[in-house]
């Protein structure tokens, strides 16, 4: 008898017949044998909706008030969800995450998971019930407080229960088919890939692809937690997500040959601020970034062009999320006396595109076949970043579509057929 964790996300649980539709799918598991731990997040768009909620009461809800709302969400899909199973005769208990004992750090909003304690999980697995853990929430022992994981948290959920029960298999049930190519809403000819490494699964999340959510990758990729992406509308195999023992090998440590791409991704989510006239010398990069940091953000590309020598100045630019460019404007502004520079620049209407594939490592040319491709489609790239297993883009914003189509059909990716794609949001 096999541990599985199934994770359903919102719009698989989104009304009372979808609730009794994927309780059906949870007993089939427990029927073939297996212990089943179902980690659920807030039915359909309740998230977003407690959100608005909050922001018509108060333009600045207290974020440890805004945690207990949320939470609320996922409370409400759990417990039907266990109603539902037992109505179908199996026995089933629902556990909020502090139930569950998932601790985290103390920080509202966007906590980390620290530890987790599923006591009453494996009693009620020992009793031969079905345990269901309501996701993207956690505790902090030092406040007392119930915290939230963050946006999706919900997968990060299931991959810590999976690390902490030692499941064999982490399933992570959405409303899209698995991981493809590209985002095929975009790229009518992306196909699913079967099986990728969490190395580059990792770059794809970061690249900007929304199927999976980048922390739980991070924690399955750290725990050695094998994924499962599938639908929960069908039964299509998905994608699973592994951790090889090596580079070029299977998680067995069988010699695989590595696609050289696995996919391409695609990010509107960044924008970028350009700080000109920074003087060339040591120590105002490291000054720079520092006010940047302090304002909170996360920085993803960075450039810096070679000074005019007439002057001694560059120009530094680097992009960030969207949501952080105000801030980290204004703390740079701020600055501008002991930072020294002439102006800020702000761009908004810039897109990322990732290429990923583990094979990089070993085949040259990568690189220029991108940049072929690009240039022959007619697009202009602003920034370059690459990894070991990586190249990333950035263009212009309305110019995007048009790139991950030419650089999807350079690579070789194009399916035969077009893949079919639903209302849902992979989330
Ligand atoms: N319900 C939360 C959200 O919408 C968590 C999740 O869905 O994973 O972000
Ligand atoms: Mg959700």
């Amino acid at each position: 008898m096999g541990l599985i964790v199934q994770k359903f996300g919102g719009s698989s649980v989104a009304d009372a017949e979808s609730i009794k539709r994927v309780a059906k799918r949870i007993v089939e598991t427990r029927k073939a044998g297996n212990e089943v731990v179902v980690a659920v997040s807030a039915m359909g768009d309740t998230t977003d909706e407690l959100l608005d909620l909050a922001h018509q009461v108060t333009l600045l809800p207290a974020p440890r008030e805004l945690d207990m709302l949320l939470t609320a969400g996922e409370r409400i899909s759990m417990a039907l969800l266990a109603m539902a199973i037992r109505s179908m005769g199996h026995d089933a208990r629902s556990f909020t995450g502090s139930q569950a004992g998932m601790i985290t750090d103390a920080s509202h909003g966007a906590a980390r998971i620290v530890d987790v304690t599923p006591g009453r999980v494996r009693e009620a697995l020992d009793d031969g019930a079905i345990a269901i853990v309501a996701g993207f929430q956690g505790f902090n022992r030092a406040t007392g407080n119930i915290t939230t994981l963050g946006r999706g948290g919900s997968d990060t959920t299931a991959v810590a229960l999976a690390a902490a029960l030692h499941a064999e298999l982490c399933e992570i049930y959405t409303d899209v088919d698995g991981i493809y190519t590209a985002d095929p809403r975009v790229v009518p000819r992306a196909r699913p890939i079967p099986r990728i490494t969490s190395e580059e699964m990792l770059e794809l999340a970061a690249g900007g692809a929304k199927v999976l959510y980048i922390r739980a990758v991070e924690y399955a990729r750290r725990h050695g937690v094998t994924l499962h992406v599938r639908s929960s509308f069908n039964n299509r195999t998905g994608t699973i997500v592994y951790n090889p023992p090596a580079p070029g090998l299977d998680e067995n440590g069988a010699p695989v040959e590595e696609a050289v791409i696995a996919g391409v991704a695609t990010d509107l989510g960044e924008a970028k601020i350009t700080v000109v006239g920074v003087r060339d010398e040591p120590g105002k990069a490291a000054e720079l970034f520092t006010v940047v940091a302090r304002a909170g953000a996360n920085i993803d590309m960075i450039v810096q062009n070679v000074s005019a020598a007439a002057t001694g100045l560059t120009d530094i630019s680097f992009t960030l999320p969207k949501g952080d460019a105000q801030a980290v404007l204004a703390a740079i502004t701020a600055e501008q006396q002991r930072l020294g520079y002439l102006s800020l620049q702000h761009d908004d209407q810039i897109a990322k595109l990732a290429l990923v594939g583990a094979g990089m490592r070993t085949n040259a040319g990568v690189s220029a076949q991108l940049f072929t491709a690009l240039s022959e489609a007619g697009i202009n790239i602003e920034m370059i970043s690459t990894s070991e297993i990586r190249i990333s883009v950035v263009t212009r914003a309305d110019s995007i579509d048009a790139a991950v189509r030419a650089v999807h059909t350079a690579f070789g990716l194009d399916g035969e057929d077009e893949a079919v794609v639903y209302a849902g949001t992979g989330r």
